[in-house]
């Protein structure tokens, strides 16, 4: 079967003819992948930007973390789940003793995993995970959609961590899938207004508008904090930061409130300077988010199945596998909002 590799520690991903998984062992199963996205670290997988010597040890991986399928063998003492049924994944998997695991907060594990960083991923016609990992899908999802909960989970992660009120005024900077998905949810939750500000992106901004978000804010033309004025008439409830570009911190605790939080949601790779003393005396409050929790996924795939409509519109290309490095190229050169393959 084809498979889309990381082999080594370099520029590139590689196409390759590779054997079907075996069969597989106790506790798990195979999944025939549907549909997977290209998410924004396979990207930097691809490139092999600063952050990623962590698969090192675990090359050559087949990427891919963001993928929905139908169960195609059960291993041995499998429950609760059937061949055929519908699933998508959490790829993160805990090592089920800790603590956390134990309290069902898997993405605390400090042995923890990530299918598709470091174990074999989706970007493949079959992958074998842990059934524990498998989600199933409301029954009539499509499973090019399911695909999008993984983002949509870490959008709603981050919506979860920034506590919201119905009326708070949310600022969401980074118009990406997941700021985009953050923004949705934020509304869907009872923001208002819900602010999505990117620079010189009108593609991606306007994708927003189509998932029916009103309000959005290309930093090109117009100055963040007028914006916020104009828009909200006051400093904004929350932050929510989703471009991995550190001025965008400073940029939000500018026109974040007294008392406000911000959510730090990107991946950045230069450290923070702050002014600490102002930031104590504003009260203002510096959260994270990253990867999701496990009651993210059933509300993730309950939007999913009612508003596929607007959901959808995150799908900019779908494209066979074989394909793959095409859309690694679009989503690289931001031609694209989200890459769906289909192995
Ligand atoms: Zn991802
Ligand atoms: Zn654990």
């Amino acid at each position: 079967m084809l498979a889309l590799k990381k082999t080594d520690a370099a520029f590139g991903l590689h196409l390759q003819d590779v054997p079907p998984p075996a069969e597989p062992g106790p506790g798990e199963v195979i999944v025939e992948v549907a549909a997977v996205g290209v998410c924004g670290s396979d990207i930097h997988a691809y490139e092999w930007t600063a952050g990623y010597e962590f698969m090192v040890p675990h090359l050559p991986l087949t990427l891919g973390h963001e993928f929905a399928g139908r169960i195609a063998r059960l291993g041995p003492g499998v429950t609760g789940l059937a061949e055929g049924d519908p699933i998508t994944v959490w790829p993160t998997v805990g090592c089920g003793a800790c603590r956390a695991c134990r309290s069902g907060r898997r993405q605390d594990c400090q042995e923890r995993r990530i299918i598709g960083l470091h174990r074999d991923g989706g970007y493949a016609r079959e992958v074998t995970v842990p059934a524990d990992s498998c989600i199933r899908l409301p029954d009539g999802l499509d499973l090019r959609l399911a695909a999008l909960a993984e983002p949509l989970c870490v959008g709603q992660n981050a919506v979860d961590v920034a506590v919201i009120e119905p009326g708070d005024a949310v600022l969401v900077l980074g118009p990406g899938p997941i700021g985009l998905g953050i923004a949705w949810l934020a509304q869907q939750q009872g923001a208002d207004p819900v602010i999505l500000a990117g620079y010189d992106d009108t593609l991606r901004l306007d994708c927003g508008r189509r998932m029916g978000l009103q309000h959005l804010v290309d930093l090109k033309e117009e100055k963040l904090g007028d914006a916020v004025m104009r828009i909200a008439g006051r400093p904004v409830d929350r932050v929510i930061e989703a471009t991995g570009a550190i001025r965008s911190i400073h940029d939000g605790l500018s026109v974040l409130r007294s008392s406000g939080v911000l959510v730090v949601a990107g991946i950045h790779s230069e450290p923070l300077q702050i002014d600490l003393t102002r930031l104590v005396r504003d009260k203002k409050q510096l959260r994270t988010a990253h990867d999701s929790h496990a009651a993210a996924w059933p509300r993730v795939l309950d939007h999913l199945a009612r508003h596929g409509d607007q959901l959808g519109q995150m799908i900019s290309h779908h494209l066979p596998l074989s394909a793959a490095l095409e859309g690694f190229e679009l989503a690289r050169r931001k031609r694209a909002i989200k890459v769906m393959l289909e192995p």
